[in-house]
């Protein structure tokens, strides 16, 4: 029978039944045949080498427009720029790159590292005039250029207001002079917002490179609101199809709405709270397609806004905020539920965690359903919430990357002993559940080896420890980004390990992931990443000098 490839290679297939494979047969971007290819004849022969080739990773929470967005900024952390002069020539470089009246967004920029802040003036040279919009690397304040003040409504920026919560730096006219600090920022960042639709394809663009670079073949992305965060952009879901039919965005996504996108249906629907139609979870293909209904229900651990039952250390009076009050979310569960969606309740605080438990517990009752819920982030959690969460069959959906990249702020905030449950691995997996693997993207880099390496060692950006006991091995942790992924968005039926009948997802790694020492687990890069059986990323290198990747008849 003539099929369209086979692939050689080092698997590890993540199929107990049949863990280890050489050869793949794939046809119309699914699993045909593992090894036992006889009879068969493929169109095409990859020879992926000898180095071992996992399932594609898929980051279950990447807020991939985001990432996009963050992309396309120009990063001015230090040490990519050092001096006043440097973050200048920075916009002035993409400036020239760019239409005369295209906005040029930078970020990261730190005043103490370069000498003092951007001015409007400084501004308008380096970018020609183009509106302009510089982010300080705390995200408190931002410095725009006078066109920017222009399309905010204030031409010469002339009559732009004191603001409430915020601060204008004048100059000796009393003219801003660009920097504007917290709330006096706003008119400025919402004229920035506006995003066009060829603005969101460019995001999506460079997000899908980064994912497919780093061996990412799906992806969750884990809320969207219809125009964007504030109501003003192009139909997102109208760029992410174009996206994925023109080839712009290649790993699969699942998209998840944000619950003020629903509303209830008046015709003959009884009252579901729901899309236009009926749309709800599920609704797509294995390209794209939507999957559960995301809901906010508290702040966030570094902030010290998560919702918590003891207060955090140092700060006596502080339990966090409900951003939901959980009436309204024991009442909105149960009516998503009904109506077909899987909920995804940001919960990161126990009080928080807490709430929506009940909330699932209640829709599971009321509606006799065995819907799977998820709770993002699922940080400081008690023993109690984990085996809760696996009678109610709750995917928690924790971030091991925070680890490295927040653990000693959060070592800070928690103190030791409280922290020991917090973004939890082991005990979750000890109680039966499956768990996803994910970053929070762009919170965190997207780099899902940095993300594993974490799960695997649990160590702060300092070398402590962070909750030992949660460690996990290499396999449990790679399961995890596949295959739990895969089934957190209810998808293991189609993808997350490399058996018959599945779609041919997979990426080689530049080091035996299940060799190496654990600390290095973070250096591994994708070499070859596969997306239903075409090559969606291969490094030039590593094909000549290996000669890994060869087509032949
Ligand atoms: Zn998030």
């Amino acid at each position: 029978m003539k099929i369209d490839s086979f692939w050689h290679g080092n698997f590890w297939t993540g199929n107990p039944q049949k863990p280890q494979a050489r050869t793949l047969a794939v046809h119309r971007g699914r699993i045909v045949a593992v090894d036992d290819v006889d009879g068969l004849r493929p169109s095409d022969e990859y020879d992926l080498g000898e180095d071992i080739v996992i399932p594609g990773l898929h980051d279950a929470h990447h807020h991939t427009t985001a990432v996009g967005e963050q992309l396309a900024m120009i990063d001015l952390r230090y040490p990519n720029v050092t001096t006043l002069d440097g973050l200048y020539q920075a916009i002035r470089e993409r400036a020239s790159k760019l239409p005369v009246d295209a906005w040029v967004k930078a970020g990261g920029y730190d005043q103490n590292r370069l000498g003092g802040h951007p001015t409007a003036e400084g501004l308008d040279q380096a970018g020609g005039g183009r509106p302009i919009l510089v982010e300080h690397v705390s995200h408190h304040m931002v410095a725009a250029s006078t066109r920017a003040f222009e399309i905010a409504g204030y031409p010469r920026r002339e009559n732009f207001p004191d603001i409430d919560g915020g601060r204008v730096i004048r100059d000796e006219h009393g003219l801003p002079a660009g920097l504007l600090q917290e709330n006096a920022g706003g008119p400025i960042r919402l004229a920035a917002a506006k995003v066009s639709k060829e603005e969101s394809l460019e995001h999506l663009r460079l997000a899908s490179e980064q994912s497919v670079a780093y061996g990412l073949t799906s992806l969750t992305e884990p809320g969207i609101v219809i125009g964007g965060a504030l109501g003003i952009n192009a139909p997102i879901l109208d760029a992410y199809q174009t996206a994925v039919e023109s080839g712009v965005l290649k790993p699969r996504m699942t998209i998840m709405p944000f619950h003020h996108v629903l509303h209830e249906l008046d015709l003959n629907s009884e009252g579901l709270q729901t899309l236009d139609m009926g749309v709800r979870t599920g609704f797509g293909d294995d390209r794209l397609r939507l999957g559960p209904v995301k809901i906010i229900s508290d702040g966030s651990l570094i902030g010290r806004s998560a919702a918590v039952h003891d207060c955090f250390c140092a700060e006596p009076d502080n339990r966090g905020v409900m951003v939901v009050d959980p009436a309204d979310l024991s009442a909105l569960v149960p009516a998503y539920d009904r109506a077909g969606w899987s909920v995804a309740i940001h919960a990161i605080g126990d009080r928080a965690i807490d709430h929506s438990l009940d909330a699932i517990e209640r829709a599971r009752r009321d509606n006799a359903s065995t819907r799977r819920h998820r709770i993002e982030h699922f940080a400081i959690a008690t023993q109690e919430q984990v085996d809760r969460a696996a009678r109610l069959e709750v995917v928690p959906v924790p971030q091991g990357v925070f680890i490295s990249e927040f653990g000693d702020g959060i070592l800070e905030s928690l103190g030791n002993q409280r922290a020991a449950g917090t973004y939890r691995m082991r005990s979750l997996l000890d109680a039966g559940i499956t768990v996803p693997g994910s970053t929070d993207a762009p919170v965190s880099d997207a780099n899902p080896f940095v993300c594993l390496r974490d799960l695997v060692i649990r160590k702060t950006s300092s070398g402590s420890d962070f909750g030992p006991q949660e460690r996990v091995a290499v396999s449990e942790a790679v399961s995890a980004y596949t295959h739990g992924s895969a089934y957190a968005v209810g998808q293991e039926s189609e993808c997350g390990t490399l058996e018959l009948g599945k779609l041919a997802d997979f990426v080689r790694l530049s080091d035996d992931i299940f060799q190496v020492e654990s600390e290095r687990i973070g250096d591994i890069e994708a070499t070859a990443t596969v997306i239903g059986g075409s090559l969606a990323f291969n490094t030039d290198d590593v094909t000549t000098r290996r000669s890994t990747v060869t087509k032949g008849q």
